[in-house]
């Protein structure tokens, strides 16, 4: 007699709607092994029968064998015991509900090449589909409405299957067996084209449609799966002309959307790694040098860089085959708003700016953007996250024991939210700036849309320090939970430690625009000790005067003036400095502004000081976006040269950096001619010396020897290599970003861990 045995499993992680039960019935089955699978709130749950031997080869599979979009997280044994043969065949069973629920959902992914293969087969019945999809592959986070992820709880519940894919649907052995988001020609979604006018365009074949209108260099607004984007022929420099004055975006790069990697190579060079993520499922838009100018310049002017992304959907593919090395494809908004993602919407702002719509029928429940990635650091290895959406969201960062859960609201620019529940953080979709009231208004329903999803029902809430941030106002007027105010630079370096699983406290390199201190100044250059639960100033960057406070962030002169005036006085206006020429009338205004501290709050950022420089280096004096003119001086830096030269100052054990003589160093090169490039380089590596000569400082005080850098600055590629190597050299162990952003968009994951820990520390773990 053989000697049966039952084991029951749980598992945890992304195991639903990427294939796994028909994975689990196809192993069990190779295996000997009857029993059951199903799918519930919290995970899978499965009971196997067999002999040991198969049980055992069954279990090792599991984990190697496992669908491609599957993460397993735990494989929990509820237990195991004698049989005498309890079932005869397995079966997979219908979806349990239960009041818990913990089941992770899967990010949208690219559509897989089987779905493409058949996409251009002209003999298969989806042979041109624009909705094609399959069990490995399609829109999930996005047509999401609740869990578990079955085709009643997403956008595609009002599409009834017509009885061809209801017997894929069924079939275990087809490869859209459960595929919730199934559908053909026949019986799925529906694109149709309309003019700007709102005028349906009457044609069978709305894509070769577009193809056309998009040669004759006009702009098309296309559904996508977290939104619109806005396509025009990036050879077509009228038309591109034509989208940035319809946009109003003078500058900013476009993005650019290809079939291939091929194609890209023609006009990007590519490292392996970047080429690597530009094929990886999530399909984020990734930024890569680039190579000639194929395009009309004005693609992305000033900028040696392209963003590039591969198309991720069947529309894409099917409008990029009508013979496109590549399209421009930007997300669809007006002006900053958020991204616009109802045919509603569409059909009403859009035609403003697009001449012509393509829209589709199914919903898009969450509006997610495309993300940005960079591949950094040294050795050219390091994909570091700018903006964090489509394709990554909703997995979650690991923190290595349960906490209380909680919301944090993040920061008021380039906010994000984040939800905590036992170890898990789960960090939101970007949102943007919440000073704009549309951008506000979905900040508002993500997180309430983020909580019902996640089934998280917090007990405290984060936020900014700053009293006057929408979001912290929001955070005091929810009277019911505590609420934990979190200083910015805090929340930057805890994101850091979070993201990196640090435990011991650390000196944290905190290099930013601007956040709000403790003080009630404005921080941006820190240099922080602490860990999970608080942290203290060691040291700081000398303030200056932000002259006209938040103008000083689209006008670099101003800092520039400030800077120069803070050294030369009123000899400043004689400096043949090109701003100082260009702007001296407005510098007389300035002038007094700073004499008599009229609306010129102090600020000790970093980030403010990028523009400072980039604008007496005469790169830039006014930007279009934060960040535009750092870019640029970074670009630049290509010819070695001295560090420029700083002082430190100790007041009351903080260090205080004093960078003023750089400045009038800077401002003396300058006016020898020395070059731009140099000067820029003497800056970056000025920077680096201070980072290593302050942390060195706090670790013979401190004798800690782990560093954090963090803060928006760090997405400055030059700035991160070079301060990585000398606190290498020094012997420093130094931790920075990847999949949480350096800049504001890793606030709110900051935060939350930062409030959990002070939620234990007031209230007790069992609260
Ligand atoms: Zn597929
Ligand atoms: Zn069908
Ligand atoms: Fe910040």
């Amino acid at each position: 007699m053989i000697n049966l045995f039952i084991r029951k499993y749980f598992i945890q992680g992304i195991v639903q709607g990427v294939g796994f039960r028909p994975f689990i019935y196809h192993l069990a089955i190779e295996n000997n092994l009857n029993g059951w699978v199903l799918n519930n709130t919290e995970g899978v749950t499965l009971e196997i029968e067999g002999t040991k031997k198969d049980l055992d080869q069954f279990a090792k599979s599991i984990i190697s064998e496992k669908p491609e979009l599957a993460v397993i997280e735990n494989i929990n044994l509820m237990g195991e015991s004698k049989s005498k043969g309890k079932y005869i065949q397995f079966n997979i069973i219908e979806s349990k509900e239960t009041n818990i629920k913990d089941a992770l959902i899967s990010p949208d992914t690219n559509v897989c090449n089987n779905c493409l293969n058949e996409l251009f087969d002209q003999n298969n019945r989806r042979y041109k589909y624009p909705f094609i999809n399959c069990t490995n592959c399609g829109p999930r986070y996005s047509i999401i409405l609740d869990l578990p992820y079955d085709r009643p709880n997403t956008t595609m519940s009002k599409f009834p299957m017509c009885s061809q894919c209801n017997l894929e649907y069924k079939d275990v052995e087809n490869r859209r067996f459960h595929a919730q988001p199934i559908s053909c020609w026949s019986c799925g979604p529906k694109i149709l084209l309309y003019d700007n006018k709102g005028v349906y365009v009457d044609t069978d074949d709305p894509i070769k449609e577009v193809i056309k209108q998009l040669k004759d260099g006009f702009i098309v607004a296309v559904k996508g799966i977290g939104g619109y984007h806005l396509m025009v022929d990036p050879t077509n420099s009228e038309a591109v002309t034509q989208l940035r004055s319809r946009k109003k975006r003078k500058e900013k790069p476009f993005a650019l959307l290809s079939e291939s990697i091929e194609q890209v190579k023609t006009y990007a060079s590519l490292s392996s790694e970047e080429e690597r993520l530009l094929c990886s499922i999530a399909r984020p838009i990734v930024i890569v040098q680039k190579k000639h100018n194929t395009f009309s310049a004005n693609v992305a002017t000033n900028n040696c860089t392209f963003g590039v992304m591969l198309a991720y959907t069947p529309i894409q593919y099917l409008l990029l085959h009508g013979n496109f090395t590549a399209l421009i494809c930007t997300s669809a908004n007006i002006s900053d708003d958020a991204i616009i993602y109802t045919n509603d919407e569409a059909t009403k702002k859009l035609t403003k700016i697009a001449d012509y719509i393509l829209i589709h029928n199914r919903v898009i429940q969450t509006r997610l953007d495309d993300s940005i990635v960079k591949i950094m650091d040294s050795d050219k290895k390091k994909p570091v996250t700018f903006r964090r959406a489509r394709g990554y969201i909703p997995f979650p960062h690991k923190f290595e024991h349960p906490l209380p859960s909680g919301l944090a609201l993040g920061s008021e620019l380039k906010n994000t939210i984040c939800l905590n529940k036992n170890n898990n953080y789960f960090i939101s979709q970007h949102i943007g700036d919440l000073k704009n009231l549309s951008i506000y208004a979905s900040f508002c329903e993500i997180v309430s849309s983020f909580q019902k999803l996640l089934a998280i029902e917090p007990q405290f809430i984060a936020c900014d320090l700053h009293p006057n941030f929408f979001n912290t106002k929001f955070a005091y007027q929810q009277t019911k939970l505590p609420v934990f105010p979190i200083q910015h630079h805090h929340a930057h370096m805890a994101s850091c430690m979070l993201e990196n699983s640090l435990k011991n406290p650390v000196i944290g390199v905190i290099f930013d625009g601007v956040g709000y201190g403790t003080d009630k100044s404005l921080w941006g250059g820190e240099f922080l000790v602490g860990d999970y639960l608080q942290c203290e100033r060691k040291a700081h960057f000398k303030q200056f005067k932000l002259l006209g406070g938040d103008k000083a962030v689209k006008e670099p002169y101003r800092i520039a003036f400030e800077l120069l005036y803070s050294i030369y006085g009123d000899k400043t206006l004689d400096l043949p400095l090109d701003f100082i020429i260009q702007y001296r009338e407005q510098l007389v205004v300035l002038q007094k502004m700073s004499n008599k501290n009229i609306n010129s709050p102090v600020t000790s950022s970093v980030g403010r000081i990028f523009d400072g420089v980039a604008a007496i280096l005469g790169l830039r004096s006014v930007v279009e976006y934060e960040g535009q003119a750092a870019i640029q001086l970074e670009q630049i830096a290509t010819d070695n040269f001295d560090p420029l030269t700083y002082v430190l100052n100790n007041n009351n054990d903080v260090l205080e950096i004093d960078f003023l003589s750089a400045i009038k160093e800077l401002a003396e090169y300058k006016l020898k001619n020395v070059s731009n490039s140099k000067l820029s380089m003497s800056f970056h590596l000025m920077l680096a010396n201070i980072v290593r000569d302050v942390c060195n400082e706090i670790r013979s005080k401190t004798f800690i020897r782990e560093v954090v850098l963090s803060g928006g600055v760090f997405q400055n590629e030059l700035l991160l290599k070079t301060c990585n190597k000398v606190l290498a050299e020094n012997n420093f162990k130094v931790y920075s970003h990847s999949t949480i952003p350096p800049n504001d968009g890793g606030i709110s994951a900051g935060q939350a861990v930062i409030a959990a820990h002070q939620f234990v520390y007031k209230f007790g773990i069992n609260n």
